[in-house]
């Protein structure tokens, strides 16, 4: 038999070439008569009604049988089986899972620092130089959740943009760290710290006005503008991304 488990009463009725469970029939049901000619795969749905006709019931008649299983086979040699839709609709499903999964980790990610907040910090940043560190915490947790194990996306280009905007965070993250104090130093909710870089530089908040001092901080404020932008673009090429393939 080279029927590859495909029913050839499945293929002649539908065009169904997929794999079932089924059982040889003998076409002309007698038993005893084993030749190949005289053998058929046939479903278990198929194989049930094929045994149980009877010669008073028009049923599926024997020739039709035979010329089934003739165009089976020709189908079973062009390898038509192994493009059935089946088969294109097992790779859907697995294309379907793996979206699945990068869709509940876009979604678990932007639960942690949903676009607006990360866009609005950006925004802060540029225009006012400060920031509160719960919005530090945020960020923080947005990047760090990326390391956990099985927090990879599976989708190649999500997960290259993705690199790309967590090395961005990385240098702003750094940046912020590095550049930014307590200001003013009493807050009236000590909680959740609001930063500045280096108030003592800014002539709007402790600084002397000196052309030194504001020289250092137009510097300052340019590797920030730089830092900030950065973010902003390798988000939004993220974002464009996920939208693309995860339609989100
Ligand atoms: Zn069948």
């Amino acid at each position: 038999m080279t029927s590859a488990r495909r029913c050839a009463l499945c293929y002649g009725f539908d065009g169904d070439l997929t794999r079932k469970k089924g059982q040889i029939a003998h076409i002309d049901q007698d038993r005893t008569n084993a030749d190949e000619s005289n053998l058929v795969y046939l479903c278990l749905e198929h194989h049930d009604e094929y045994d149980s006709r009877t010669s008073q019931v028009k049923g599926i008649s024997e020739a039709e049988v035979r010329t089934y299983k003739t165009r089976l086979l020709d189908a079973i040699a062009a390898s038509e089986h192994w493009h059935s839709p089946r088969q294109e609709s097992v790779a859907g499903a697995k294309a379907d899972a793996i979206r699945g999964h990068d869709e509940r980790l876009f979604r678990e990610a932007n639960d942690l620092m949903p676009e607006g907040d990360l866009l609005h910090l950006v925004d802060q940043l540029q225009s006012d130089d400060s920031y509160f560190m719960s919005q530090a915490h945020r960020l923080d947790k947005f990047r760090s959740f990326f390391s956990e194990t099985g927090n990879q996306f599976i989708d190649p280009d999500v997960s290259g943009k993705l690199q790309a905007l967590l090395e961005s965070l990385d240098s702003l993250l750094l940046f912020l760290a590095t550049h930014f104090f307590v200001f003013p130093e009493s807050q009236n909710y000590p909680e959740d710290l609001r930063l500045c870089m280096y108030p003592r530089l800014n002539v709007d908040r402790d600084g002397d006005g000196t052309s030194e001092s504001m020289q250092r901080y137009d510097n300052f404020q340019a590797q920030l503008d730089i830092a900030a932008k950065a973010v902003r673009n390798a988000y939004k090429e993220y974002r464009l991304v996920v939208k693309h393939y995860l339609y989100l």
